[in-house]
């Protein structure tokens, strides 16, 4: 059994010898970014793995987002979720755009339909929702009131690459759909990220806004950045799609092992995923109610730090209570987000976790519990 210190996740790697492969035909063409081949033949082969039609490759994820906002020139409030990593907020305030909370629902901690109906206003542009720890938000409610209200649907899908519906990719739904390729997410490019999107006219803009809004050698139309994804992160992203499955399958295993520990434990609620959700095992979120499992949420966090296993309390704090937001905004608004903050961990997970570890990592848990 290893004692090595065990972080949240562990990022996953092809084989040395097939990335140097990989890469040894940068060494004749000494093209290294701004479209490259290999940055070419990502954008195809995710459009193959993800049965889509559009793509555009980015730095990353956040970046993404951010050009995404941009390109689809929106202005006013956007309904989104304060349970999310900073990025999404971010994104969506650095564009001038002003940030309306919604509360979440307490099933799988994606944004409440209901809560988001009752924030629309005149103002109201677009919705910002997260498939958060890849469990895909209600679609079709969400798709409705946008339908509704002509508002535009923009999802985070940082942490649900490889998530399907009923054989459908996450990548399909609302008008974009941002991933993350960020070294800890189930599919990486060491740094890097995409947006998928149905309108193909897109593709020329999001390429202008990533590349500051050069249109032609003489022409700038837009005032764009940088965020143009190297040939060398594509390269790692052809290597790591190749064996995706592979490390799904064993995340499978870990997730497994999880449920088969921790899946009947009073006090402690697992997420579910639905029959017809194909889905990528990204997270292992455990949330603990104290008044039946007899120990907070802080009180595991503890216990397993001290034998050097590093679990994440993600997402706490609620972006609604960051120090850069709440002179504005309040967690009291969003009570469900604010009770799960208060109370989710997530355990460590990643396709070489060696099972004895899940078990001890269980052990642990359980012996809180009084
Ligand atoms: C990782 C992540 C991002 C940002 O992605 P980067 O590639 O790191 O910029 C955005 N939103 C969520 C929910 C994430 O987990």
């Amino acid at each position: 059994m290893s004692q090595k210190p065990i972080m949240v996740t562990r990022s996953s790697m092809p084989p040395f010898e097939e990335y140097v492969d990989e890469i040894r035909e940068l060494w004749d063409s000494h093209w290294l970014t701004n479209m490259g081949a290999k940055h070419q033949e990502l954008e195809r082969a995710l459009k193959d793995r993800l049965g889509i039609e559009n793509v555009c490759l980015f730095t990353n994820g956040h970046n993404a987002l951010e050009c995404i906002l941009e390109a689809l020139d929106l202005r006013g409030e956007v309904i989104t979720t304060p349970y999310t990593f900073a990025s999404t907020t971010h994104a969506i305030t650095r564009k001038g755009l002003t940030p309306v909370f919604a509360d979440i629902r307490m099933s799988d901690y994606t944004l409440d339909p209901e809560s988001i109906e009752k924030l629309i206003t005149p103002r109201t542009c677009a919705i910002v929702p997260v498939h958060v720890y890849g469990g895909l938000c209600d679609i079709d409610a969400i798709q409705r009131i946008a339908d509704e209200h002509g508002l535009k649907v923009i999802y985070d899908a940082a942490h649900a690459f490889g998530v399907e519906r009923d054989g459908v990719s996450a990548a399909s739904f609302g008008d974009a759909s941002m991933f993350s390729f960020h070294a800890t997410k189930v599919f990486n490019t060491i740094e890097g990220g995409a947006v998928c999107f149905k309108d193909p006219a897109l593709y020329n803009v999001l390429n202008q806004w990533k590349n500051f809004g050069i249109t032609s050698t003489e022409t700038v139309e837009y005032v764009g950045g940088n965020a143009k994804m190297n040939v060398f992160c594509a390269a790692m992203g052809i290597c790591n799609l190749r064996h995706l499955d592979e490390e799904i399958a064993k995340r499978k295993l870990v997730y497994e092992r999880y449920v088969e520990r921790l899946g009947n434990i009073p006090g402690i609620k697992l997420n579910e995923i639905p029959e017809n959700v194909t889905y990528n095992y990204a997270y292992f979120p455990v949330l603990f109610d104290e008044n039946v499992f007899g120990a907070t949420r802080d009180d595991v966090y503890a216990t397993l730090m001290t034998v050097d296993i590093h679990p994440r309390k993600y997402f706490y704090p609620l972006v609604n209570d960051f120090d850069c937001y709440r002179s504005v905004y309040s967690s009291d608004r969003t009570p469900v987000a604010k009770y799960v903050a208060d109370r989710i961990l997530t355990l460590p997970m990643y396709a070489d976790l060696a099972l004895e570890d899940v078990d001890r990592i269980c052990d642990l848990v359980l012996s809180c519990q009084k």
